[in-house]
């Protein structure tokens, strides 16, 4: 581990020599996709160069190397959040969405059992279910959100039942920010006996995500979220489950023996990876997992707090902004969603990038219910990673003024 030094981690970004505009980039969009180490673009460039072959299907060395490669990225990713069983446990999709339309088509849904969401949900974890709920006749319910922003356990407690079969909530919002009590969560969840299916698209780039600790039955989340490339994605699943499900997708490298009649599944995890998987990209996320490993989860944590902590405070400078999510910097991820009075997000995010090269982001971002229930149709986001700095945020700062002087 090398502690934390910025200015070292910056150097590992190639992007962050951009200019925009004439400006140098300040990348302040961490929340919609981070931006990629060499080490993670060098793990993905070896492979095409040196190993790159079809995996578990061949008996020369370039394949053999290529599913060892795969198979280790799996191991490596299991680890990294404790799995049980690392390899059989993590199943690579494309994205937190894929993976959770992965447990909404496999896993053994009937007409009358409930599911409960919430409405601090992106778009990934709210519609599956609504398609489910026209498929297979399930009743769907959500969970309201605190003041703060923080999941309401009460509502939970009162909207759980013995019908309940699966209840499914983000770990940290990708607008508020918040960071929901998620061991808490599990115990409720876990008391009436459903299932608890996590969305850490948000956290696990952010803070530790122990898939034991937490009591998940199953978690998504995506790698290019966490330094990874594009394409990346998880699914991890406790084997006693995935066990029992059916696969989502079909064809080759999912099945054990294929007769014309009928075919049987191979082992967990390859029984949910049909198809050729994106190979390069699982090598590219287990090298983003290196990454973070090396610099420390903990010390990612502390300078994102710092920074937040920071950020908050200096747009207090601001009149006429409002800010949502919780005032303390240690119950949210960083990043901060706000709006300016008399000023759309959008007019916001293109003076910021035309003028200072500052990229943020302004809508929805995938959470409609979220943005109604703040009274809201759109926000600007500022969203901080380990590469930004406080001198970035000063501009962000200075930025916000000039939006606010040329509106006025
Ligand atoms: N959940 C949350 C909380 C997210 O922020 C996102 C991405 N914005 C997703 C799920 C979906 O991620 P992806 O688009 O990579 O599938």
């Amino acid at each position: 581990m090398f502690g934390f030094d910025v200015d070292k981690i910056r150097e590992d970004f190639p992007i962050l020599n951009r200019k925009i505009n004439g400006k140098a980039l300040i990348y302040l969009d961490n929340a919609a996709t981070s931006q990629k180490p060499k080490q993670v673009l060098d793990a993905m460039q070896k492979f095409y160069e040196k190993h790159n072959a079809n995996i578990h299907r061949g008996v020369h060395t370039l394949s053999q190397e290529s599913t060892q490669m795969y198979d280790d990225a799996h191991k490596n990713v299991g680890k990294f959040i404790n799995a049980k069983h690392p390899i059989q446990e993590i199943i690579f999709v494309r994205n937190a969405t894929e993976a959770m339309n992965l447990v909404a088509h496999s896993l053994d849904f009937n007409e009358g059992d409930e599911i409960i969401s919430t409405v601090m949900e992106h778009h990934a974890n709210i519609v599956p279910w609504q398609l489910l709920r026209k498929n297979k006749g399930v009743v769907l319910k959500f969970v309201d959100i605190k003041e703060d922003g923080i999941l309401d356990l009460e509502d939970l407690k009162s909207k759980i039942s013995k019908k309940t079969r699966l209840v499914t909530c983000t770990h940290a919002s990708n607008v508020v920010g918040t960071i929901n009590p998620i061991k808490e969560i599990g115990k409720i969840v876990h008391e009436k006996g459903a299932l608890f299916f996590v969305d850490a698209a948000q956290s696990m780039p952010h803070v530790e995500v122990d898939v034991r600790k937490m009591g998940a039955d199953f978690l998504a989340f995506s790698g290019h979220k966490m330094l990874g490339p594009t394409g990346s994605g998880v699914l991890y699943g406790k084997k006693e489950l995935l066990d029992k499900m059916t696969p989502f997708l079909s064809g080759g490298d999912m099945i054990k023996e294929v007769k014309l009649e009928e075919s049987t599944w191979n082992d967990l995890p390859w029984k949910f990876e049909a198809g050729t998987p994106n190979i390069a990209s699982g090598i590219g996320l287990s090298a983003a997992v290196d990454y973070i490993k090396k610099i420390g989860m903990k010390n990612i944590r502390k300078h994102e707090i710092e920074i937040t902590a920071y950020a908050l405070k200096r747009f207090e400078e601001l009149k006429d902004v409002e800010i949502y999510g919780p005032k303390d910097p240690k119950k949210r991820t960083g990043l901060i969603a706000f709006n300016m009075k008399g000023i759309h997000p959008h007019d916001i995010g293109g003076i910021l990038d035309s003028e200072y090269g500052i990229a943020i982001r302004s809508g929805h971002h995938c959470a409609q219910p979220l943005t109604e229930r703040l009274g809201q149709t759109s926000t600007a986001r500022a969203s901080f990673y380990i590469y930004n700095t406080k001198e970035e945020v000063d501009v962000l700062i200075d930025g916000l003024k000039k939006v606010q002087k040329i509106f006025r």
